[in-house]
């Protein structure tokens, strides 16, 4: 027997010696680590190339890098090195097999490494068990085993029947401290215990004790096991302290209980409350585990704060509507100007819910651009119906628990933004107002749209469930309005549901009146003045709407007004001012630097420059397109941010003022010797879109014919390659756009003449309109007539309206 050579052969012997660091090889263990240090390489390699043992004993705290004997254990194990690897990182991995357990005698510290005089000590020593003990303990042990493997995950099934099977005290002690993951402390006590039986009940405790700890884990983590949130970590935690608490007996201070007065109150309540059948219940249920608890406890925090909300819900509380319509009308007409539409679809939609009693299925969606006033006619349809009123801003809105609320098991719980309304309207039959539903966007934690969905839907309304607040809730008797600047970004389900009343961009015209009638009554009063002290000229009022906005409502326009205000209070208490004129000559010592000059109108014609007319999120804006033909080789260059399609309608006015070259005296090669530089001003603006393809073939055309186009005509127009001309969008705003700009003619496709309808009366008035159907009456009517040529010549009939020119100062 190897093993009992090695004993005699080792006895008080000097071996190379390794300290482990946390590592403890039991006699007959084969196993292998890494090595890091230096010596302990030289050590490990000494002992495989003379054949020696090596004396692996563990220093008793792995951080000290150069022990000594007080840094290490006594007890080790003498080892054969049977490989040793260079492993690709560098550090030296070697396979030993444990022989002889060994007392550390004395440590020298070696030219090349450690030293280790050592006496071996038996490997196990004379059993003190009788057979019948020894047989219960590994009973135990295995039991105990089975218990430990359960909790364990991945237990190999190998190790199973090994344990199970093991027929002696020796073989099952070594199953189980070889292959269990057990902590260093209690493997190198394991080793230093002298009998099988000392050691099978050591191995006996640590066991119980994992086992007891494993299942404390378990129990700790199946309680916060729905906290597991992100957000929730301080649930998490204070879960934990509880659940230790209770593990150690200890239970929260037993003051400030709730006692039976308090409980009776908060009983009294809910019976007050009118609250539904289910929520009465619940309430009470929830009230009886109040009983006893301490108030300061998180489960009695957490319950009182749900019974608090839920009895602030407004259940049956309501307000009486306003069945007035003429009264609603005039409420209406009070605060905003214009919005004929509006108001009308508003004043019908109050008609019908007067004959059915119910807001049911009646959803405005008011949809516009920003500050066209979508916001505000909520409010004005709040006071025109006598109910409350409450804003829920969806913008931003991701998570499908903002519409419905968290479950009440989490510390930082609240009710959705809905429930949260209602709390703050204090009635369930408010003018709820859900702002910017386009903005509410999906992500991975949910859809709020089919949240949304459920609150507006009337079949499912009738009985909304929060996830905080647990019970059916009736919106029914809501009167929603939504707002969205597009449609395009509402789930489709949700705009089906819902009735769009456009509120189109403000007219210059419109934006003056909203000024004059609304916009400064209103801020003058915030800003505690009287119309005597503050006067703000109408050109002021038109400086502010040209020169210092551009947009498509009147927000910014109401800013400067406020502006205006702040600065009069000031003067007036600052220098004591009695009244105050803001006019357009003096406007920029309040306001600064006027912002938008003109539109960048050319004063006089020119050949190569010709006014577009494009349509923006802010609305219309002329956009002027230049063109400078030089010599060249046929290059094309775009420039001015014009997008792919732009660039195509270039290509197309190419062809097409080839094939209109002989008749406006164009070189028919300009396409080989002539390069063409085409740009948009404003180049940081990006342009795209089909509509200037009658602008570029014009500027074109002139460009290379040196024709002039006059400056007082503006078009838009999408173009064919025949050079016929196709209908566009936007119209409304681009003549207004033309008409700001002091434009007297306006060039638009034949086919959109039906929308004129849509077009202000001012502009109309003011304004001649060339319908075109090919790209021949756009260049009739836009080029500067060649001297000689008379009117009768030109192929369509340009009927002129004695023209009134818009001035800034005379609307
Ligand atoms: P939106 O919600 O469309 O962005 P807001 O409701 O915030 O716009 O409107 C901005 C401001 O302009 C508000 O103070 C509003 O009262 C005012 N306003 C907008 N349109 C009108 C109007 N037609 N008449 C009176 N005030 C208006």
């Amino acid at each position: 027997m190897a093993a009992m050579t090695d004993i005699k052969e080792t006895k008080n012997k000097i071996y190379p010696c390794v300290p482990t660091r946390e590592l403890v090889v039991f006699p007959n263990m084969v196993m292998h680590f890494d090595v890091g240090r230096n010596t302990s390489v030289k050590a490990v390699k000494t002992a495989m190339n003379t054949g020696t043992l090596v004396f692996l004993v563990p220093q008793k705290d792995a951080n000290v890098e150069r022990p000594t004997r007080q840094d290490l254990c006594t007890v080790g194990t003498l080892a054969r090195v049977k490989q040793i690897i260079k492993t690709p990182g560098g550090a030296y991995r070697c396979l030993v097999e444990g022989k002889q357990k060994a007392k550390l005698v004395e440590l020298y510290s070696g030219e090349h490494y450690y030293e280790a005089l050592v006496r071996n000590v038996p490997n196990y020593s004379k059993e003190k068990l009788d057979d019948a003990e020894l047989g219960a303990v590994m009973r135990e042990l295995k039991k105990t085993f089975v218990e430990y493997a359960e909790l364990m995950p991945r237990m190999p099934q190998e190790l199973y029947t090994q344990i199970d099977t093991a027929p002696d005290g020796i073989s099952l002690f070594e199953a189980t401290a070889f292959n269990l993951m057990l902590q260093f402390r209690d493997k190198q006590i394991l080793n230093e215990i002298s009998t099988v039986g000392e050691k099978l009940t050591m191995l006996l405790t640590i066991l119980t004790r994992e086992v007891k700890i494993m299942a404390l884990e378990q129990k700790i983590h199946e309680r916060v096991q729905e906290a597991m949130d992100e957000s929730q970590r301080e649930y998490y935690i204070r879960e934990q302290i509880k659940a230790l608490q209770e593990e150690l007996g200890e239970k929260a201070p037993l003051t400030e209980i709730y006692d039976k007065q308090e409980l009776a109150e908060l009983l009294g309540k809910v019976a007050e409350a009118g609250l539904s059948g289910e929520a009465q219940e619940k309430l009470s249920k929830e009230l009886s585990k109040l009983k006893g608890m301490p108030a300061s406890s998180q489960e009695g925090q957490v319950i009182r704060n749900y019974v608090d909300t839920v009895l602030e819900l407004p259940w049956s509380r309501r307000s009486e509507d306003n069945k007035d319509l003429k009264l609603a009308e005039k409420i209406l007409e009070e605060d905003h100007y214009g919005m004929k539409r509006v108001k009308e679809r508003i004043l019908e939609n109050l008609a019908v819910m007067q004959m059915t009693g119910t807001p049911k299925g009646q959803i405005i969606c008011l949809y516009g651009p920003p500050g066209v006033g979508k916001t505000s006619v909520g409010k004005s349809i709040a006071r025109a119906t006598g109910r409350k009123y409450v804003r829920v801003s969806l913008g931003g809105v991701k998570d499908e628990s903002d519409i419905r609320g968290h479950r009440k098991t989490y510390v930082a719980s609240m009710p959705g933004r809905i429930m949260t309304a209602m709390i703050q309207a204090g009635t369930n039959n408010p003018v709820m107002l859900l702002d910017e539903i386009d903005k509410m966007s999906n992500d991975f934690r949910g859809d709020p749209a089919s949240a949304m969905l459920e609150v507006l839907d009337p079949e499912q309304n009738v009985a909304f469930r929060d996830h905080f607040i647990e019970l059916a809730y009736d919106l029914s008797e809501v009167l929603f309005i939504t707002t969205a600047n597009s449609l395009d970004t509402i789930a489709p389900p949700l705009l089906d549901r819902m009735e769009v009343i456009e509120l189109p961009s403000y007219t210059r015209e419109e934006k003056f009146n909203i000024a004059k009638l609304h916009l400064i009554p209103k801020q003058l009063e915030k800003h505690g003045l009287k119309a005597s002290q503050l006067k703000i000229t109408d050109d002021a009022v038109y400086a502010l709407i040209d020169s210092y906005t551009r947009e498509a409502g009147v927000r910014k326009l109401e800013r400067h007004i406020a502006a205006l205000c702040r600065k009069a209070d000031r003067q007036i208490l600052e220098d004591g001012k009695k009244r105050i004129t803001v006019k357009n000559s003096n406007i920029t010592d309040f306001l600064g630097h006027k912002k938008y000059l003109d539109d960048g109108v050319s004063k006089k014609d020119e050949a190569g420059l010709v006014n577009g007319l494009a349509w923006t999120s802010v609305g219309g804006v002329i956009m002027p397109l230049e063109v400078l033909v030089m010599d060249g080789k046929g290059k094309i260059e775009l420039t001015g941010s014009l997008g792919e399609v732009m660039k195509e309608s270039a290509k197309i006015a190419v062809s097409l003022a080839r094939s209109l070259a002989a008749k406006y005296g164009i070189d028919p090669s300009f396409y080989e010797k002539k390069d063409l530089h085409i740009h948009a001003p404003e180049g940081a603006v990006p342009k795209d879109g089909p509509s200037a393809g009658v602008t570029m073939t014009t500027a074109l055309i002139s460009a290379l014919s040196g024709i002039k186009v006059r400056h007082d005509v503006a078009m838009t127009g999408e173009i064919t390659l025949r050079g016929k001309v196709l209908p566009i969008g936007g119209l409304r705003e681009k003549t207004m756009a033309a008409y700001k700009a002091g434009i007297t003619t306006v060039i638009i496709p034949k086919e959109n003449k039906g929308d004129l309808d849509d077009v202000d009366d001012t502009v109309k008035l003011a304004m001649n309109f060339v319908f075109a159907e090919t790209i021949q009456d756009v260049l009739d009517a836009a080029l500067v007539t060649p001297k000689g040529r008379r009117k009768s010549d030109m192929p369509f009939e340009l009927v002129k309206k004695p023209v009134k020119r818009a001035r800034k100062s005379d609307i």
